[in-house]
């Protein structure tokens, strides 16, 4: 038997994820998330309700606008559907619970980081804020974990990846890591912990130097030296592995 909720859970997930489109485009721009209504970028026509219906309006329109017939992205769609896996996937995991609300908090935001930091290498403060207080207040309501653990993650994971920062800047003199991977660390390690924190960073610094090296082989070196991959995409990805396994990571790592 299917169970209902998987659907449910998926259709609630594409209306968040039709509002993290909103985010990712409006918040780097420092344009307000709650109005006016959404319009088309191109011909700022106003886009009514049944052409912003999640992943489906996309189809009918067959990816253009309705006014100027101008293209609208793959993301949009992707974004939601995206979204709508998560959310999905945090009620197979955690069923009806307060853990399947904070995750998928977690996860909301950690997409709209991924996205805005492809689109313009910034992580808005906002969203670390956001999401290291949800990953305080979470803490009171777990079983797993205390307040202290809480605390602790953040400053572990933002404390090293300051380290390697500040070691790049000064030592290397390379602006190679933002404070915003840092906060977004700070944002993490509370929902992650001490032990979370670190794998975000070494596995998601594994991720961005399989990449790296895949593009600067791909391109023979073209953009030796100038290409500039944004780190919190790959953070985000190693974060989302933790959430979702880290129960099984722990045991992997730690034996028993
Ligand atoms: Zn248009």
């Amino acid at each position: 038997m299917m169970d209902v909720y998987i659907i449910v859970f998926f259709i609630f997930g594409t209306i968040i994820g039709s509002f993290l489109n909103v985010v990712i485009y409006r918040l780097p721009r420092e344009k307000s998330i709650i109005s006016p209504p959404s319009s088309c970028p191109e011909c700022g026509k106003k886009i009514r309700w049944y052409e912003n219906i999640p992943i489906i309006s996309y189809i009918f329109l067959r990816g253009k606008c309705s006014s100027c017939g101008t293209r609208i992205s793959l993301r949009y769609p992707f974004v939601e559907f995206l979204t709508g896996i998560f959310s999905s996937l945090t009620y197979v995991k955690w069923g009806l619970s307060l853990d399947t609300f904070f995750c998928f908090i977690f996860l909301s935001l950690i997409i709209a980081v991924i996205f805005i930091d492809i689109d313009f290498k910034i992580i808005p403060d906002e969203i670390n804020l956001l999401g290291f207080i949800s990953g305080i207040i979470y803490s009171f309501f777990r079983t797993d974990f205390s307040i202290l653990d809480s605390i602790i993650g953040a400053f572990v994971g933002a404390g090293f990846l300051f380290l390697i920062a500040y070691f790049y800047l000064k030592v290397k003199k390379i602006e190679g890591l933002g404070f915003g991977d840092v906060k977004l660390l700070a944002f993490v390690g509370t929902y992650l912990g001490w032990f979370g924190s670190l794998f975000t960073i070494f596995f998601g610094s594994l991720l961005g130097a399989i990449v790296g090296i895949g593009y600067s082989l791909l391109s023979k070196g073209k953009y030796e030296g100038k290409l500039e991959i944004p780190f919190g995409p790959f953070l985000g990805i190693a974060a989302v592995i933790y959430l979702f396994f880290g129960e099984d990571i722990r045991r992997f790592y730690f034996g028993g």
